[in-house]
């Protein structure tokens, strides 16, 4: 018996680096998966890459900024997947730069993407979970919302807002058997990181800078990030809600 056997789980920006990894553990575990990207070709790849080796996987585009897109893809995937048990909002996105040079219409996208988004998956997800009395949400929040990062505020902010708003997410639906939990990555070798080192001007003496900060001696892979996700999207994590996890090696 795996931990997720027969439960259906979206994964937002499952396309990309940790959303991929996040889904292929996920259909390990059991699960049937809902691949919801923006990218739907990169949302197809890891789907079919899914039911290559023998699991359940769909790829949905959703751009998670559209209400209508949300709500559809939510639709489809439950009449093609099940409702769904346990949503993973990891879809995000970032600008590296020194908050004085960023453009208002930036800071509109950043918070349109990385807070409404994610709003507007729960507001999707959580009156069906609620109904069936059962539900496990992780929130992809980020370091850089618990101690701040240089060129990334209005990021850091929303991710400071997604924190606040799960846990209480969590304290407003606990009654309804649903658990809200949040995962903080540190810096993890993915297309965000790579840009994030372009913007820094310097990407080497980035890396050497993280390296030697970073106690366990090294960026993250995506491959860190899923077990701690799965984690609290199991009923190993029923009597936890509201927390926050770094995997940041330290
Ligand atoms: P990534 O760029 O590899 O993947 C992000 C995915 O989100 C992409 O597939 C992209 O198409 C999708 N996406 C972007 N906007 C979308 C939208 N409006 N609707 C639907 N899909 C959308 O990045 P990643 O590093 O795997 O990031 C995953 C999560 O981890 C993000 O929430 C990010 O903020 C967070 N995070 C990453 C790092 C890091 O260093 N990589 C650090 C801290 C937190």
């Amino acid at each position: 018996m795996q931990r997720l056997d027969g439960k259906t789980a979206i994964v937002t920006g499952g396309g990309g680096g940790i959303g991929g990894a996040t889904c292929r553990r996920f259909a390990q575990e059991g699960a049937r998966v809902a691949v919801f990207d923006m990218n739907i070709e990169a949302a197809q790849r890891v789907a079919a890459g899914i039911v290559e080796t023998g699991g359940v996987a769909m790829a949905f585009k959703c751009d998670i900024t559209e209400r209508a897109e949300v709500d559809e893809a939510v639709a489809a995937a439950e009449s093609q997947l099940g409702p769904i048990d346990i949503l993973i909002n990891n879809a995000g996105w970032d600008v590296f730069k020194p908050f004085t040079k960023t453009e208002p219409a930036q800071w509109a996208r950043l918070i349109a993407i990385n807070l409404t988004g994610a709003l507007h998956m729960h507001h999707a997800v959580l009156p069906g979970m609620a109904a069936r009395k059962k539900g496990r949400i992780v929130n992809i929040a980020s370091d850089a919302a618990r101690v701040g990062s240089s060129g990334e505020a209005v990021y850091a902010a929303c991710k400071g807002g997604l924190v606040s708003f799960s846990k209480t997410i969590a304290r407003e639906h606990a009654r309804h058997g649903i658990t809200v939990n949040v995962v903080c990555p540190g810096p993890t070798d993915t297309a965000l990181f790579a840009d994030y080192k372009e913007g820094a001007g310097n990407p080497e003496k980035l890396m050497e800078a993280f390296t030697r900060a970073i106690p366990l001696g090294r960026i993250g892979q995506p491959d860190d990030l899923p077990g701690a996700i799965a984690f609290f999207a199991s009923d190993d994590a029923a009597f936890i809600t509201g927390q926050v996890l770094s995997v940041s090696g330290g």
